[in-house]
């Protein structure tokens, strides 16, 4: 029998070792021993599936990959250091000098600087859609254009990019669509089932949930990950098996902790809507929100992440964070701690203010990362902040 999301998230494991432990081991070793000359061989031919060094698999992140594989709907994957070396590995394990990536514009910052900083180097272009605009996509795309790739929620102004319709562009012109699902999580949102061809993580946020550790996972169909698989055990970007075992064991509690965000979320967003002191607030499951059908469409709840501006501008906007008492005044997000940043002076605060304002961030934007703490007090901090 198929067994559900949150059974595969706990149940799947490795086999038990002499121990019968109960909880999976954490296997801290770089290299794997042969039985005699024959095994060695077979096993440097990849003749054998099995574990030779801790820079190709190793069992914990092997078990890591499995369970994102189960969530997501995907055939394969590859765990990595950081949420970066998972985007940064992908795009350089596929791509040649002379491609193009079609791009949304609103990314994570690094993403934005691996384009425009890093890919030039190696004569690969981009061009941006906006995500209002899918039907200006085709318009965008080159004889030598590769990689659709987009976030939905996007960072920080939580706009919807309707998979639905990416998946059907990408087929009809034969391009890879890549979508960072990190704001969602795989319990929220498999873009897979909306015709995506990877799927990429930062593991750092939702995934582990409590700020500890950095890690990225990309999974996807066989063909495609194995380009990613062969790129990295020669470069080197993989995730360490203690950070591996962190990761799967927080995959255990991933729906629970969620639920709970969004519904935290969901009322902060409920409770900034209509407040005196904010000009707007912006939520997928919000129904002020524009897109929220198509968040409803592919999103099973609206996330971690409210965004909303302070009325009063930049000013208003310092007052805000220095008024903050509980939360943290922090650049993390799909931590059990609830974070507000003030994207224009943090994560966005290269982009000039043209590109902000293209990008939809505005001086007295706030984004909330919404945690676990009672939500009483979540509101408590935030009204009383806002009132200074
Ligand atoms: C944080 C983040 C990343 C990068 O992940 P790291 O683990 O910090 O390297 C990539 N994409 C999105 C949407 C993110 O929020």
């Amino acid at each position: 029998m198929k067994k559900k999301f949150e059974t595969n998230a706990i149940r799947t494991q490795l086999e038990r070792s002499q121990f019968l432990e109960h909880s999976s081991p954490i296997y801290l070793t770089s290299s794997f021993v042969f039985e005699d000359a024959e095994d060695m061989r077979a096993s440097f031919a990849e003749e054998k599936d099995r574990n030779v060094y801790s820079r190709y698999s190793n069992p914990n992140s092997s078990e890591f990959i499995e369970k994102v594989c189960q969530m997501e709907g995907a055939e394969d994957g590859f765990a990595f250091a950081s949420g970066m070396a998972a985007v940064f590995s992908t795009f350089a394990a596929l791509l040649n000098s002379g491609d193009h990536v079609l791009s949304a514009r609103s990314i994570f910052g690094a993403t934005h600087g691996m384009f425009n900083k890093i890919f030039p180097k190696w004569n690969i272009s981009h061009s941006y859609f906006k995500i209002d605009e899918l039907d200006s996509i085709e318009k965008l795309i080159q004889r030598n254009t590769k990689i659709i790739y987009a976030e939905s929620p996007t960072n920080p102004g939580v706009d919807i990019l309707d998979l639905e319709e990416l998946g059907k562009i990408a087929k009809k012109h034969n391009l890879i669509l890549i979508i960072d699902n990190c704001f969602a999580s795989p319990y929220l949102q498999q873009p897979i089932k909306f015709g995506a061809d990877l799927v990429i993580h930062s593991g750092t946020k939702l995934m582990d949930g409590q700020g500890r550790v950095l890690a990225g996972i990309t999974v996807g169909s066989k063909d495609l990950i194995d380009k990613i698989y062969r790129f990295s055990r020669i470069t080197g970007p993989t995730l360490s098996p203690f950070n591996a075992w962190v990761l799967s064991k927080s995959l255990e509690t991933l729906a629970v902790r969620v639920d709970r965000h969004c519904e935290n979320a969901l009322k902060l967003a409920n409770f900034l809507e209509g407040h005196e002191k904010v000009n707007w607030v912006k939520y997928p499951f919000l129904k002020s929100h524009p897109k929220y059908e198509i968040a409803k469409k592919q999103m099973k709840a609206g996330g971690c992440v409210v965004a909303f501006e302070v009325k009063g501008g930049l000013e208003a906007g310092q007052k805000f964070f220095d008024s903050i008492k509980l939360l943290s005044l922090s650049a993390n997000l799909g931590d059990s701690r609830s974070i507000v940043t003030h994207p224009a002076s943090t994560t966005h605060s290269k982009l000039s203010s043209e590109e902000r304002a293209e990008t939809g961030i505005a001086d007295g934007m706030v984004r909330v990362s919404v945690g676990l703490e009672h939500i009483d007090d979540i509101l408590g901090d935030i009204g009383q902040a806002l009132g200074y």
